[in-house]
């Protein structure tokens, strides 16, 4: 049998430097269709009353929409989102601009999608499922770590699962990084949304799925990752840092998979709604059988940055929770095959799995 390769999209323009969300608006004038086609914000409600919003380059009738992100983007959001905007306007958007973690991220993402594909957001959820090229969309960030800005897909947590629309089309047609738009973000979130980016360099490059391409991108985001966590250097540096740490995590994942980490956060959060960055450091604090020199280095992290996590969080739960998460968890086939090897379901039986999470 000849082996297939993944032919892999990219960011095709990306802007990187402090204040460089200044130049939205020259950025955005060529792709205006018309007065009548507007540019639609999805942006993180953090920013409502902050000076920051008079920085958005609002043109005729652009609309500004503020979305919370205290929960994961869900389905039936991205629908409501989608209609709301057709109701609104006679023309389809010039485009969509998502501006916030992760969450917001993903949800202008999948707006952009469905504006431009017939049924809901849950019916894309999956690998290439989406036929039609999605509106041209713009990634923002303002918190460093999940890699968003740069995958091919969106997560969503939808009726039955959660599980990315997967696509060539998910990919960002423009990505602002403004390190200087992190600048509010405070210390906790900091640390979980950027140990989202270590574990992902140490899941990656532990793993069997690794490959010249991923560890080029893995190692360089990992290198980052220790002088940003484990380093002395300037805060405004450190946000720089974190920030290219981000990509390159996200980059090293797109061409690999990750690992157990995430097989047991999504666990976490189907049953329990916690959210990614901080159920991955719950999860990984009790990986050492797995990622030995992770564990140790992700300890030493959050010694030096005084980061306590919850306790107790699995110590209610019925067997029956313990079944959907271990469930939920072990569906997750290729993160465990990466993280394990081919005879993974060996190795983790539902009762190993169970016993990790009454860990946590
Ligand atoms: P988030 O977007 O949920 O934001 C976390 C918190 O930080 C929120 O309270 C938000 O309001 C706040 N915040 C963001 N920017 C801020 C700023 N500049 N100042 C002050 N507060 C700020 O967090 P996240 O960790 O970036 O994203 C998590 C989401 O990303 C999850 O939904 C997860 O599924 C998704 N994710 C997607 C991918 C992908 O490839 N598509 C990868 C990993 C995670
Ligand atoms: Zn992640």
């Amino acid at each position: 049998r000849i082996k297939t390769y993944r032919n892999f999209p990219m960011v095709p323009r990306v802007v990187f430097g402090r204040g460089s969300f200044s130049q939205l608006n020259e950025i955005l004038l060529p792709k205006r269709k018309n007065a009548d086609a507007p540019f639609i914000f999805l942006v993180d409600d953090f920013f409502e009353d902050k000076d920051f919003v008079s920085r958005i380059p609002l043109m005729f009738n652009d609309q500004v929409i503020f979305i919370s992100a205290d929960e994961e983007p869900k389905t039936a959001q991205v629908d409501a989102l989608v209609s709301r905007i057709k109701e609104q306007f006679d023309e389809s958007p010039s485009g969509i601009i998502g501006i916030g973690g992760g969450t917001l991220l993903d949800l202008a993402k999948a707006v952009a999608i469905l504006l431009n594909n017939t049924g809901l957001a849950k019916d894309y959820q999956g690998w290439d499922l989406v036929s039609r090229p999605a509106v041209y969309h713009v990634g923002i960030p303002t918190i460093s770590g999940t890699g968003a800005e740069v995958s091919r897909t969106t997560v969503l947590l939808g009726p039955e699962k959660k599980l990315g629309i997967n696509s060539d089309h998910t990919t960002y047609d423009q990505v602002i990084l403004d390190p200087d738009l992190a600048v509010t973000v405070p210390k906790e979130q900091w640390f979980y949304t950027g140990m989202d980016c270590f574990i992902h360099c140490v899941e990656s490059l532990t793993g069997s799925y690794l490959n010249a391409f991923s560890q080029s991108y893995g190692e360089k985001a990992m290198e980052l990752c220790k002088e940003v966590f484990l380093g002395d250097i300037p805060e405004d540096e450190s946000r720089d840092k974190l920030m290219m740490a981000s990509w390159h995590g996200g980059m090293s994942i797109a061409y690999s998979q990750v690992g157990i980490a995430h097989a047991m956060s999504y666990g976490l959060s189907y049953l329990l709604g916690t959210k990614h960055g901080i159920g991955n450091c719950l999860v990984f604090q009790h990986l050492e059988e797995y990622y030995p020199e992770g564990v140790a280095l992700f300890r030493q992290m959050q010694e030096k940055h005084q980061i306590k996590l919850p306790k107790g969080v699995c110590s209610n739960l019925t067997q029956d929770d313990f079944d959907i998460m271990v469930n939920v968890s072990l569906g997750m086939e290729p993160l465990w095959e990466n993280a394990l090897g081919e005879d993974w379901k060996k190795i983790m039986t539902p009762e190993r799995l169970q016993a990790l999470y009454q860990k946590i």
